[in-house]
């Protein structure tokens, strides 16, 4: 006969004894992929629960996505350490754990001094289903009007404010880090510069895709 299993119950933290970190609900971790070629998962732990023995501790972990492994795949505006907050959640072992790391906000990212090997951002939820981002719409800069990517060196104008890439303006990023000063085509035509005011409406580029919901969830992360 079958015997009722005895709950399971919540822990406050858990120490991971081969990498001894401790970790609680909120933190983000590294997990160890299924197919060991790939880089690591990058999860957020929402509970820590262990059997009635003590043993056996299972964290439910939320997934960030790499945009890789978006449905619509990585995009020239995604930086290096991008990660999308998805809806996807799986039950792991917490000995999966192979290191903590840190997702910070976009802004907080680009104020970083150094960004080290266990820095991310995030700055959309994912949902892995339809492939849809929150927020929907991004802004958009420079002349080649793209979404800010943190990993591309850009100069705000005195002018009208917008950032531009180096590479649009015709400039290394050498050449870049040394102005003092910058105005762009527009604003530095003859007789000084002149504020545009239409650049102050934020342009935005919309992130929607095709629903591809026929799609399963192991397909869209397989990429
Ligand atoms: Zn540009
Ligand atoms: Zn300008």
């Amino acid at each position: 006969m079958a015997k009722v299993r005895a709950p399971r119950r919540p822990l406050e933290s858990y120490t991971v004894k081969h990498i001894s970190k401790t970790i609680k609900a909120g933190d983000c971790v590294l997990m160890r992929p299924a197919d060991q070629s790939n880089p690591q998962y990058v999860a957020r732990i929402e509970r820590i629960d262990v059997d009635a023995r003590g043993r056996n501790v299972k964290v439910l972990a939320r997934w960030y996505y790499r945009p890789e492994e978006s449905i619509g795949g990585r995009r020239q505006f995604h930086g290096s350490k991008e990660l999308f907050l998805s809806d996807h959640y799986d039950v792991q072992s917490a000995d999966t754990i192979e290191g903590k790391c840190t997702v910070h906000s976009f802004k907080n990212y680009t104020k970083l001094e150094a960004v080290g090997n266990d820095d991310f951002f995030c700055r959309f939820e994912y949902n892995s289903c339809t492939g849809a981002f929150n927020p929907d719409r991004v802004a958009v800069y420079c002349k080649c009007e793209m979404p800010y990517n943190p990993d591309d060196l850009m100069v705000q104008c005195e002018g009208c404010s917008d950032w531009f890439h180096s590479a649009c303006i015709e400039m290394t990023a050498e050449e870049a880090k040394r102005l003092d000063h910058f105005f762009c085509e527009s604003c530095s035509s003859e007789g000084g510069y002149k504020t545009t005011p239409e650049v102050n409406e934020k342009s935005t580029q919309n992130l929607a895709f095709q629903s591809r919901c026929s799609r399963s969830g192991d397909e869209s992360i397989t990429s």
